[in-house]
């Protein structure tokens, strides 16, 4: 067999499977390759001559033939040195990974890329996704370019344009009256019913696995030496977990030179779960009322597996910094002037950096990748127009009659 499944908690194995990513002691699956057979073909040199997209790593991402892919030309993005900001630093190298280059606009293209080629394979036909925006427009996106029927689910004050965006591209959009896990809730009451494959984060194995592909490029793209520091605006956590899983893989493969990077989440104040879990300890902790902070796709008060988003940046090593929307709006112009175009989860991967020099965290001898995952024009204001505003299910299914 290529792939199953393993928990990352206690170590069971387990067939591949569409659905059921948690295990019985209550840990997330993920995808399990059999990394001997990998490494007789992924190696330094055949990747000189693949497709400049994420699928140049097909040996690690969950898909048994690439006739079944769906790709819209996502990965291989720029990652950018800062020269002129890196000589007033005290710290080696600085770079900007450009996620916001990606097919729709941001980063949740790898994931949906990977997640909809997995549901082709399995034969899936209706997928539906709670999503602050970006997540949506991209399932939207490929589920459009792979004939498969899409139902997104956003919270009513989510960017205007990127529900716009979802509409165009065909999906059944509609705003609910909550946050991103009561929108969850409404696919989770009708799945069933409606024949929905949910691929809401860390719901199915293909998500996490699209979201790898930037740890495995920023490797190849460093000459297989990861930077000393990445700094990530965290929301449902699953590209931290990803990246986190592509550096194990690519050190199994001995494909990795020198240390692990230590990882830093950002989040917004006014909903920012990580940070509180990793300065408390014990359980994780989700916050269950007073969340303040903007619709953006850090805006995750109940991540699905906040234990291993802190669990991940123990063991690298890292932390997590909460930032202020002022801090957020200083950094988006402070990277427009350096000629990056950043949308406020970017941004505040910026200004969480900054709060890391500020506490001395950074060391001189630090190299630093900031992500930056997703672009200003998405989120310009706009108001979402015309489209249904929903709280349960049920109600869903009477506006539809
Ligand atoms: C979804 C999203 C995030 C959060 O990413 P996770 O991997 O879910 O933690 C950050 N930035 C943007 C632009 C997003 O769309
Ligand atoms: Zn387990």
């Amino acid at each position: 067999m290529r792939f199953g499944l393993v928990c990352g908690t206690c170590g069971k194995q387990k067939p591949f499977d569409l659905q059921g990513m948690k295990c019985g002691c209550g840990g997330t699956l993920s995808v399990e390759y059999d990394l001997e057979r990998v490494g007789r073909t992924l190696t330094k040199e055949s990747l000189q001559s693949r497709v400049t997209s994420m699928w140049r790593y097909e040996e690690l991402l969950p898909v048994t033939s690439m006739a079944h892919i769906v790709t819209l030309g996502e990965g291989w993005t720029p990652l950018i040195r800062l020269y002129p900001l890196e000589r007033q630093l005290p710290l080696r190298k600085l770079w900007v990974k450009r996620e916001e280059q990606n097919p729709t606009g941001s980063f949740k293209a790898r994931g949906f890329s990977a997640a909809i080629s997995v549901a082709r394979e399995h034969g899936v036909r209706k997928v539906a996704v709670n999503s602050n925006g970006n997540a949506a427009s991209a399932l939207a996106a490929y589920a459009g370019y792979a004939g498969m029927e899409a139902y997104v689910f956003l919270p009513k004050d989510c960017p205007g344009l990127i529900a716009a965006e979802c509409s165009l591209y065909g999906a059944f959009t509609c705003l609910v009256d909550g946050f991103i896990h009561d929108a969850g809730r409404i696919i989770q009451d009708g799945g069933r019913e409606q024949g929905w494959h949910h691929v809401g984060t860390l719901k199915e194995p293909g998500r996490a696995e699209g979201k790898k592909t930037m740890g495995l490029e920023l490797a190849e793209q460093l000459g297989w030496k990861l930077p000393s520091v990445i700094v990530y605006p965290t929301g449902g956590g699953s590209g931290l977990i990803g990246m986190w899983n592509a550096f194990m893989q690519l050190k199994r493969l001995g494909l990795l030179m020198g240390d692990l990077p230590r990882m830093v989440s950002v989040q917004e104040q006014g909903c920012q779960p990580v940070i509180d879990n990793m300065e408390r300890g014990g359980p994780f902790v989700p916050i269950t009322s007073g969340v303040s902070s903007n619709p953006t796709g850090m805006r995750v008060p109940e991540p699905p597996d906040g234990e291993l988003i802190v669990r991940v940046l123990r063991e690298s090593g890292g932390t997590a910094v909460a930032v202020s929307p002022e801090e957020i709006r200083c950094a988006q112009a402070e990277m427009g002037k350096s000629g990056i175009s950043s949308s406020p989860e970017g941004a505040a991967a910026w200004a969480g950096f900054l709060r890391l020099l500020d506490r001395n965290w950074l060391r001189p001898s630090d190299e630093v990748v900031l992500f930056n995952t997703s672009h200003a024009m998405k989120y310009t204001p706009s108001q979402p127009d015309r489209l249904p505003v929903v709280k349960t299910y049920e109600e869903w299914k009477r506006r539809r009659a």
